[in-house]
Protein backbone atom coordinates (compact mmCIF):
# COMPACT_ATOMS: atom_id res chain seq x y z
CA UNK A 1 0.00 0.00 0.00
CA UNK A 2 0.69 3.59 -0.39
CA UNK A 3 3.60 4.34 2.35
CA UNK A 4 2.47 7.97 2.76
CA UNK A 5 -0.62 6.82 3.81
CA UNK A 6 -0.26 4.21 6.02
CA UNK A 7 2.09 7.35 7.52
CA UNK A 8 -0.46 9.57 7.35
CA UNK A 9 -3.06 6.69 9.74
CA UNK A 10 -0.39 6.68 12.04
CA UNK A 11 -0.08 10.19 12.57
CA UNK A 12 -4.10 10.10 12.74
CA UNK A 13 -3.38 7.39 15.09
CA UNK A 14 -0.85 9.25 17.13
CA UNK A 15 -2.76 12.50 17.89
CA UNK A 16 -5.61 10.29 19.18
CA UNK A 17 -3.30 9.12 21.86
CA UNK A 18 -3.40 12.85 23.90
CA UNK A 19 -7.37 13.14 24.99
CA UNK A 20 -9.45 11.61 25.12
CA UNK A 21 -6.80 9.56 26.03
CA UNK A 22 -5.14 6.32 25.29
CA UNK A 23 -7.48 3.64 25.84
CA UNK A 24 -5.15 0.90 27.80
CA UNK A 25 -8.12 -0.25 30.53
CA UNK A 26 -8.33 -3.54 28.77
CA UNK A 27 -9.16 -5.21 32.07
CA UNK A 28 -12.52 -6.94 30.77
CA UNK A 29 -12.01 -7.05 27.28
CA UNK A 30 -15.39 -7.18 26.48
CA UNK A 31 -15.31 -4.79 23.69
CA UNK A 32 -12.81 -7.21 22.15
CA UNK A 33 -15.57 -10.05 21.99
CA UNK A 34 -18.03 -10.10 19.32
CA UNK A 35 -20.99 -10.47 21.71
CA UNK A 36 -19.69 -7.43 23.14
CA UNK A 37 -20.11 -5.09 20.36
CA UNK A 38 -22.98 -4.39 18.40
CA UNK A 39 -21.06 -3.93 15.30
CA UNK A 40 -17.82 -2.38 14.73
CA UNK A 41 -17.25 -0.20 11.41
CA UNK A 42 -13.46 -0.55 10.85
CA UNK A 43 -12.28 0.94 6.73
CA UNK A 44 -10.50 -1.17 4.31
CA UNK A 45 -7.38 1.41 4.89
CA UNK A 46 -6.98 -0.10 8.54
CA UNK A 47 -7.70 -3.52 7.43
CA UNK A 48 -4.90 -3.28 5.19
CA UNK A 49 -2.81 -1.73 7.38
CA UNK A 50 -2.79 -4.69 9.85
CA UNK A 51 -1.49 -6.75 7.20
CA UNK A 52 -1.58 -10.22 7.86
CA UNK A 53 -3.58 -9.81 10.65
CA UNK A 54 -6.83 -7.65 8.71
CA UNK A 55 -8.49 -10.74 7.02
CA UNK A 56 -9.46 -12.50 10.30
CA UNK A 57 -10.09 -9.09 12.03
CA UNK A 58 -12.51 -7.92 9.57
CA UNK A 59 -14.15 -11.37 9.90
CA UNK A 60 -14.74 -10.67 13.19
CA UNK A 61 -15.60 -6.82 12.64
CA UNK A 62 -18.25 -8.51 10.30
CA UNK A 63 -19.48 -10.75 13.17
CA UNK A 64 -19.77 -13.40 10.45
CA UNK A 65 -21.36 -16.38 11.99
CA UNK A 66 -21.63 -20.17 11.19
CA UNK A 67 -24.55 -21.93 9.89
CA UNK A 68 -25.90 -22.68 13.58
CA UNK A 69 -25.45 -19.65 14.58
CA UNK A 70 -22.22 -19.67 16.41
CA UNK A 71 -20.02 -16.16 16.06
CA UNK A 72 -16.71 -17.49 13.51
CA UNK A 73 -14.72 -15.24 16.40
CA UNK A 74 -16.16 -15.09 19.72
CA UNK A 75 -13.37 -13.09 20.67
CA UNK A 76 -10.94 -11.00 18.40
CA UNK A 77 -8.49 -13.18 16.82
CA UNK A 78 -6.23 -9.97 17.83
CA UNK A 79 -7.00 -10.82 21.85
CA UNK A 80 -3.99 -12.46 23.12
CA UNK A 81 -3.01 -13.34 26.86
CA UNK A 82 -1.65 -9.98 27.41
CA UNK A 83 -4.25 -8.22 25.82
CA UNK A 84 -4.13 -6.44 22.03
CA UNK A 85 -1.83 -8.04 19.95
CA UNK A 86 -1.58 -5.39 17.46
CA UNK A 87 -2.05 -2.45 20.08
CA UNK A 88 -0.26 -0.29 17.94
CA UNK A 89 -2.11 -0.62 14.61
CA UNK A 90 -5.45 -0.99 16.40
CA UNK A 91 -8.54 0.14 14.82
CA UNK A 92 -10.06 4.05 14.93
CA UNK A 93 -12.97 2.22 16.07
CA UNK A 94 -11.08 0.31 19.35
CA UNK A 95 -9.50 3.47 20.36
CA UNK A 96 -12.62 5.37 20.12
CA UNK A 97 -14.81 2.45 21.68
CA UNK A 98 -15.49 3.82 25.22
CA UNK A 99 -14.76 7.72 25.16
CA UNK A 100 -17.55 8.68 22.60
CA UNK A 101 -21.06 6.51 22.78
CA UNK A 102 -23.92 7.26 19.70
CA UNK A 103 -27.35 7.56 21.00
CA UNK A 104 -29.44 4.29 21.86
CA UNK A 105 -25.95 2.24 21.94
CA UNK A 106 -25.11 1.15 25.55
CA UNK A 107 -21.65 0.39 26.80
CA UNK A 108 -21.36 -3.17 28.50
CA UNK A 109 -22.43 -2.74 32.13
CA UNK A 110 -18.37 -3.77 33.14
CA UNK A 111 -16.96 -0.85 31.04
CA UNK A 112 -15.13 1.90 33.47
CA UNK A 113 -16.15 4.02 30.52
CA UNK A 114 -19.86 3.50 31.63
CA UNK A 115 -21.30 6.96 32.60
CA UNK A 116 -17.90 8.58 31.94
CA UNK A 117 -18.53 8.57 27.51
CA UNK A 118 -19.65 11.19 25.16
CA UNK A 119 -22.85 10.82 24.12
CA UNK A 120 -23.29 12.19 20.39
CA UNK A 121 -26.54 11.70 18.10
CA UNK A 122 -25.37 8.39 15.52
CA UNK A 123 -25.91 11.13 12.68
CA UNK A 124 -23.44 13.40 14.08
CA UNK A 125 -20.19 11.05 14.17
CA UNK A 126 -18.09 12.44 11.61
CA UNK A 127 -18.40 16.35 13.69
CA UNK A 128 -18.65 14.27 17.09
CA UNK A 129 -15.86 12.13 17.21
CA UNK A 130 -12.32 13.89 16.52
CA UNK A 131 -10.70 12.15 14.27
CA UNK A 132 -13.33 10.79 12.25
CA UNK A 133 -13.24 12.56 9.24
CA UNK A 134 -9.71 12.62 8.90
CA UNK A 135 -9.85 8.83 8.99
CA UNK A 136 -12.58 8.86 5.92
CA UNK A 137 -10.48 11.28 3.54
CA UNK A 138 -7.89 9.12 4.07
CA UNK A 139 -9.67 5.83 3.51
CA UNK A 140 -11.12 7.18 0.79
CA UNK A 141 -7.69 8.17 -0.86
CA UNK A 142 -7.12 4.55 0.26
CA UNK A 143 -10.11 3.34 -1.99
CA UNK A 144 -9.15 5.90 -4.61
CA UNK A 145 -5.97 4.58 -5.45
CA UNK A 146 -7.19 0.45 -5.69
CA UNK A 147 -7.70 -0.77 -8.94
CA UNK A 148 -11.85 -1.42 -10.29
CA UNK A 149 -12.34 -4.91 -10.08
CA UNK A 150 -9.43 -5.94 -8.16
CA UNK A 151 -10.29 -8.26 -5.61
CA UNK A 152 -9.52 -7.15 -2.26
CA UNK A 153 -7.61 -9.76 0.06
CA UNK A 154 -9.77 -11.13 2.32
CA UNK A 155 -13.18 -10.06 3.72
CA UNK A 156 -14.02 -6.65 2.27
CA UNK A 157 -15.43 -3.90 5.35
CA UNK A 158 -17.37 -2.33 2.65
CA UNK A 159 -14.97 0.43 2.78
CA UNK A 160 -16.47 4.20 3.50
CA UNK A 161 -20.22 4.90 2.48
CA UNK A 162 -21.68 7.99 1.13
CA UNK A 163 -21.51 11.14 4.01
CA UNK A 164 -24.12 13.41 2.18
CA UNK A 165 -23.06 15.97 4.71
CA UNK A 166 -19.75 15.65 3.28
CA UNK A 167 -19.34 18.37 0.08
CA UNK A 168 -17.35 15.74 -1.74
CA UNK A 169 -19.45 13.18 -1.71
CA UNK A 170 -22.47 15.22 -2.05
CA UNK A 171 -20.85 16.22 -5.74
CA UNK A 172 -20.13 12.94 -6.73
CA UNK A 173 -23.66 11.83 -5.76
CA UNK A 174 -25.24 14.72 -7.49
CA UNK A 175 -23.03 13.92 -10.73
CA UNK A 176 -24.26 10.30 -10.40
CA UNK A 177 -28.20 11.98 -10.66
CA UNK A 178 -26.57 14.03 -13.63
CA UNK A 179 -26.64 17.27 -11.82
CA UNK A 180 -23.78 19.88 -11.65
CA UNK A 181 -22.44 20.42 -7.74
CA UNK A 182 -21.20 23.45 -6.83
CA UNK A 183 -17.56 22.34 -5.32
CA UNK A 184 -15.95 24.28 -1.92
CA UNK A 185 -12.99 26.69 -3.34
CA UNK A 186 -9.98 25.18 -4.06
CA UNK A 187 -7.67 24.95 -0.99
CA UNK A 188 -4.01 23.37 -1.60
CA UNK A 189 -3.71 20.49 0.68
CA UNK A 190 -7.13 19.20 -0.68
CA UNK A 191 -7.28 15.24 -0.60
CA UNK A 192 -6.50 12.93 -3.67
CA UNK A 193 -10.35 12.45 -3.57
CA UNK A 194 -11.58 16.08 -3.99
CA UNK A 195 -8.71 16.12 -6.48
CA UNK A 196 -10.69 13.45 -7.93
CA UNK A 197 -14.32 14.82 -7.82
CA UNK A 198 -13.12 18.33 -9.07
CA UNK A 199 -11.69 16.47 -12.10
CA UNK A 200 -15.12 14.62 -12.66
CA UNK A 201 -17.19 17.97 -12.86
CA UNK A 202 -14.88 19.92 -14.70
CA UNK A 203 -14.97 17.02 -17.05
CA UNK A 204 -18.87 17.16 -16.85
CA UNK A 205 -18.50 20.86 -17.55
CA UNK A 206 -16.56 20.05 -20.64
CA UNK A 207 -13.53 22.38 -18.70
CA UNK A 208 -10.74 20.11 -20.08
CA UNK A 209 -8.11 22.54 -18.86
CA UNK A 210 -9.18 22.16 -15.34
CA UNK A 211 -9.94 18.45 -15.81
CA UNK A 212 -6.62 17.27 -16.78
CA UNK A 213 -4.56 19.30 -14.18
CA UNK A 214 -6.95 17.43 -11.48
CA UNK A 215 -6.34 14.19 -13.64
CA UNK A 216 -2.84 14.92 -13.66
CA UNK A 217 -2.62 14.61 -9.99
CA UNK A 218 -4.86 11.85 -9.58
CA UNK A 219 -3.03 9.17 -12.08
CA UNK A 220 0.59 10.63 -10.34
CA UNK A 221 -0.64 9.07 -6.83
CA UNK A 222 -2.77 6.38 -8.42
CA UNK A 223 -0.41 4.95 -11.15
CA UNK A 224 -2.54 1.47 -11.89
CA UNK A 225 -6.04 3.23 -12.24
CA UNK A 226 -5.90 2.70 -16.00
CA UNK A 227 -9.16 3.81 -16.11
CA UNK A 228 -8.45 7.42 -14.82
CA UNK A 229 -5.56 7.34 -17.30
CA UNK A 230 -7.86 6.68 -20.24
CA UNK A 231 -9.85 9.76 -18.89
CA UNK A 232 -7.04 12.07 -18.17
CA UNK A 233 -5.61 11.28 -21.56
CA UNK A 234 -9.43 12.13 -23.06
CA UNK A 235 -8.98 15.31 -21.79
CA UNK A 236 -5.38 15.94 -23.04
CA UNK A 237 -6.66 15.35 -26.34
CA UNK A 238 -9.23 17.36 -26.33
CA UNK A 239 -6.47 20.42 -25.28
CA UNK A 240 -4.75 19.41 -28.45
CA UNK A 241 -1.92 17.56 -26.55
CA UNK A 242 -1.51 14.69 -28.47
CA UNK A 243 1.48 13.21 -27.24
CA UNK A 244 0.59 13.59 -23.35
CA UNK A 245 -2.83 12.08 -24.75
CA UNK A 246 -0.67 9.00 -26.65
CA UNK A 247 1.39 8.40 -23.26
CA UNK A 248 -1.98 7.90 -21.05
CA UNK A 249 -4.12 5.50 -23.10
CA UNK A 250 -0.98 3.55 -24.12
CA UNK A 251 -0.18 3.23 -20.29
CA UNK A 252 -3.62 2.41 -19.07
CA UNK A 253 -3.66 -0.28 -22.24
CA UNK A 254 -0.36 -1.57 -20.70
CA UNK A 255 -2.01 -2.15 -17.20
CA UNK A 256 -5.09 -3.58 -18.71
CA UNK A 257 -6.09 -3.92 -22.70
CA UNK A 258 -9.77 -5.26 -21.76
CA UNK A 259 -10.89 -1.69 -22.17
CA UNK A 260 -12.38 -0.71 -25.83
CA UNK A 261 -12.62 2.86 -25.15
CA UNK A 262 -9.22 2.78 -24.53
CA UNK A 263 -8.06 1.39 -28.12
CA UNK A 264 -11.02 3.28 -30.15
CA UNK A 265 -9.74 6.71 -28.71
CA UNK A 266 -6.06 5.53 -29.88
CA UNK A 267 -7.62 4.75 -32.81
CA UNK A 268 -9.09 8.79 -32.88
CA UNK A 269 -5.48 9.69 -32.11
CA UNK A 270 -3.88 7.78 -35.09
CA UNK A 271 -7.00 8.58 -37.63
CA UNK A 272 -5.79 12.39 -36.08
CA UNK A 273 -1.81 11.96 -37.30
CA UNK A 274 -3.56 10.21 -40.49
CA UNK A 275 -0.96 6.95 -39.21
CA UNK A 276 -3.44 5.13 -40.85
CA UNK A 277 -2.74 1.66 -40.06
CA UNK A 278 -1.99 2.11 -36.85
CA UNK A 279 -5.70 3.68 -36.47
CA UNK A 280 -7.39 0.48 -38.63
CA UNK A 281 -5.49 -1.91 -36.05
CA UNK A 282 -6.76 0.14 -32.75
CA UNK A 283 -10.44 0.47 -33.84
CA UNK A 284 -9.69 -3.14 -35.07
CA UNK A 285 -9.16 -4.32 -31.50
CA UNK A 286 -11.97 -2.08 -30.18
CA UNK A 287 -14.17 -4.02 -32.59
CA UNK A 288 -13.03 -7.58 -31.49
CA UNK A 289 -13.45 -6.29 -27.62
CA UNK A 290 -17.00 -4.95 -28.45
CA UNK A 291 -18.51 -6.67 -31.47
CA UNK A 292 -21.92 -4.99 -30.54
CA UNK A 293 -20.35 -1.64 -31.46
CA UNK A 294 -20.19 -1.72 -35.29
CA UNK A 295 -19.10 1.82 -35.16
CA UNK A 296 -15.74 0.41 -34.37
CA UNK A 297 -15.77 -1.78 -37.64
CA UNK A 298 -16.86 1.05 -39.75
CA UNK A 299 -14.00 3.44 -39.06
CA UNK A 300 -11.50 0.10 -39.08
CA UNK A 301 -12.70 -0.06 -42.25
CA UNK A 302 -12.62 3.78 -43.29
CA UNK A 303 -8.96 3.74 -41.81
CA UNK A 304 -7.86 0.95 -43.95
CA UNK A 305 -9.90 2.36 -46.73
CA UNK A 306 -7.80 5.83 -46.40
CA UNK A 307 -4.33 3.67 -45.90
CA UNK A 308 -5.15 1.94 -49.12
CA UNK A 309 -5.73 5.30 -51.00
CA UNK A 310 -2.74 6.76 -49.76
CA UNK A 311 -0.31 4.08 -50.46
CA UNK A 312 -1.53 3.20 -53.96
S1 LIG B 1 -7.81 -5.19 17.55
FE1 LIG B 1 -7.12 -5.21 19.66
S2 LIG B 1 -8.28 -3.60 20.69
FE2 LIG B 1 -9.32 -4.05 18.78
S3 LIG B 1 -10.90 -5.56 19.27
FE3 LIG B 1 -9.05 -6.67 18.66
S4 LIG B 1 -7.94 -7.11 20.50
FE4 LIG B 1 -9.43 -5.51 20.98
S1 LIG C 1 -15.38 -2.75 27.68
FE1 LIG C 1 -14.66 -0.85 28.55
S2 LIG C 1 -13.48 -1.47 30.37
FE2 LIG C 1 -13.75 -3.30 29.13
S3 LIG C 1 -11.88 -3.35 27.89
FE3 LIG C 1 -13.44 -2.30 26.68
S4 LIG C 1 -13.14 -0.13 27.08
FE4 LIG C 1 -12.06 -1.29 28.70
Amino acid sequence: MDPSLEQQLSQLYQAMESPPGANHCGSCRTCCTAAGLSRQNVTDLELAVLGEAGPEFARYAARERHPDGQFVYAECPNLGPEGCRVYELRPFSCRVFGHYRASGTTLPSECVYLNRDREFPASDYYRAVPGALRLRELSRDFQLRRVPGGASPGVDSGGVGLNLEDPWDRALEQVGRGELPELPTESAAESLFAAYVRALVAGELGQHAEALKHYQRVVAECPERHDLLTFAGFHAFQLGQMDQAEGYWLQSLRLFSGNPLTFSFLGYLYSHRQQWQMAADFFGAAFELEPGQPVHAQRRDEALHRNRSETE
